[in-house]
């Protein structure tokens, strides 16, 4: 694995998302003294946290998955997630509800969800559902150490029998006709494909590697923080404190100061702080203008959708609703195409609605209730740009208003006390490229080695983390991504010694 060169005793970590603090943590733990750099006034950067008339209101990701991940970060520094935070699971993960007006709840236990599959949609697809369930097993097994988990200096890499193993397990054909072997039933196969869209492609077109997402959601568990979804990077972030990080927030890096093919210091808008190294975790147009530099790719690279988020305080609940529920329109494989290709609003709109109040009511005032409704939309690459949205976004959230009423949540307009609606305008006000929150998307030419990499030609010592570089969005690869970055600095982990059956120690 290629490693950063020279010195790198005190490295400066630009950002305080979930990248950046997990990078923080892994090189606290290999002994390296660190400064993180956020302009915020506090860490979360995408999972940030909206304090209005007494909601707490998470403003990024509802879903947790891979807790382990999390684990991982807080053991580098020799500390315990059961210390810091208290996580509860989910029971239902999901609950899907349907345009013909029937539902199922997914359940992270096995049994559980193969009797909750029998009921929704008889005996021959719980036997799918079992197929299908092993099989995202075996799938999670083979990619995660070797492509998700894992430094790639070049596409050779690739070339392993896990590859082979991938490719006989179906991983390259495509997402949406891979669950169809497994289970017919058109509901079941959105629930088991929708999570595409988090990588930013239709499930038709996505490659059936990223069923992997499938296994975290409906298999691995998702899971809620006591206190929201803002407490998790809270508490990553005490944890590097009192690991020794310092925290320089509400500084923006303005440029990066260079002595050849090194960065020698860090200039914010307050003061300059030299390194010997530096992790970029900003969305990559800020980390290649700092880095000077932009890589040559041969196409230029796709962004995924956005979302539009309506949050609503109100002063009652639906208490059908669980803590997710996905509320799918009638219309599928055109909401993908209106998304992704003709750039146009959904007109038989997919909607996810969290309701966290469901599990910490402490989140609203008494007798309050918090639902945050997240719409995905066409990037500003495709869609309405960011002049379109000022004027479309209140009229949208009129619609929307009126497609949950009319399904979801009678009454809902009258109920509201405290709102907020975020569209692309504001993706845009955060540096976010194209609109949209989810970066790059997950296309073949734009996954794993083929993504941008975490190493920059021109400088040595700076390596990239977050959501736009590998393994790519999301909660748990983000925090993949910060120990990767980390890794090209201290060097590879240790490989763990193998535990002998029979013996002691
Ligand atoms: C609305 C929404 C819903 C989501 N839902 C889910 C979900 O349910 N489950 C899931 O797993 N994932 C979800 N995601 C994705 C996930 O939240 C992100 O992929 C992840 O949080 C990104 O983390 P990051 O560290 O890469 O980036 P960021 O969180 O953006 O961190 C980068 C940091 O750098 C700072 N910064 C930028 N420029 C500068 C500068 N010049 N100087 C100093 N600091 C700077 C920023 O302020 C920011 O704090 C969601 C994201 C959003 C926005």
């Amino acid at each position: 694995m290629i490693t950063v060169k020279g010195p790198v005793d005190h490295v400066v970590v630009v950002g305080a998302g979930l990248a950046g603090l997990a990078a923080t943590l892994h090189l606290l733990g290999a002994g390296r003294r660190v400064t993180v750099v956020e302009r915020d006034s506090g860490p979360g950067g995408r999972a940030g946290l909206l304090e209005s008339g007494g909601y707490r209101i998470d403003t990024g990701p509802t879903v947790l998955t891979m807790p382990d991940l999390v684990e991982e970060a807080f053991a580098a520094v020799g500390d315990r997630l059961a210390d810091r935070l208290e996580l509860i699971p989910l029971d239902p993960a999901y609950r899907a509800r349907f345009a013909d007006g029937t539902q199922l709840d997914v359940h992270t236990d096995g049994a559980a969800m193969e009797a909750a599959v029998e009921q929704f949609a008889g005996a021959r697809q719980a036997v799918g559902y079992r197929r299908l369930r092993r099989w995202l097993e075996r799938l999670y097994r083979v990619q995660m150490r070797r492509f998700i988990d894992a430094n790639f200096d070049s596409p050779l890499q690739l070339a392993h029998p896990d590859l082979a193993r991938l490719a006989a397990l179906g991983g390259f054909g495509r997402l949406d006709a891979r669950i169809g072997h497994f289970v017919s039933d058109e509901r079941l196969r959105r629930v088991f494909s929708f999570q595409a869209l988090y990588a930013g492609v239709p499930p038709a077109r996505a490659l059936a590697a990223y069923a992997v997402i499938a296994y975290m959601d409906t298999i691995a568990g998702v899971y809620f923080p006591k206190g929201g979804m803002h407490a998790l990077p809270r508490a990553l972030a005490d944890s590097a404190a009192e690991a020794g990080a310092a925290f320089r927030y509400g500084q923006t890096v303005t440029r990066l100061e260079r002595s050849g093919d090194r960065v020698t210091a860090v200039v914010t808008d307050q003061e300059r702080i030299p390194c010997d190294a530096v992790v970029l975790t900003p969305d990559l147009p800020i980390a290649y203008r700092l880095l000077g530099r932009a890589p040559h790719r041969p196409l230029p690279l796709r962004h995924s959708p956005s979302a539009v988020i309506l949050h609503a305080g109100t002063d009652r609940t639906w208490p059908d609703l669980a803590h997710h529920t996905i509320s799918f329109g009638a219309a599928w494989k055109s909401t993908f195409r209106e998304l992704t290709r003709a750039g146009e609003l959904m007109s038989d709109p997919s909607l996810l609605i969290t309701r966290p109040t469901a599990t910490d009511p402490t989140l609203a005032p008494p007798g309050k209730h918090l639902h945050y409704v997240l719409a995905p939309c066409p990037n500003t690459e495709v869609g309405p740009g960011v002049r379109e949205w000022r004027e479309l976004g209140p009229r949208y959230r009129d619609e929307l208003l009126a497609e949950l009423e009319r399904r979801e949540m009678p009454g809902l307009g009258a109920a509201i006390e405290e709102e907020g609606l975020v569209t692309p305008v504001d993706w845009t006000a955060q540096g976010h490229a194209a609109g949209t929150p989810f970066s790059v998307a997950h296309t073949f030419p734009q996954t794993g080695p083929f993504r941008p990499r975490n190493l920059v030609r021109g400088t040595v010592n700076a390596v990239l983390a977050g959501c736009g570089t590998t393994p790519g969005v999301g909660v748990p690869t983000v925090l993949i991504s910060g120990k990767l970055a980390a890794e090209r600095i201290t060097g590879p982990r240790p490989v763990p010694r193998p535990v002998r059956r029979g013996t002691t120690a």
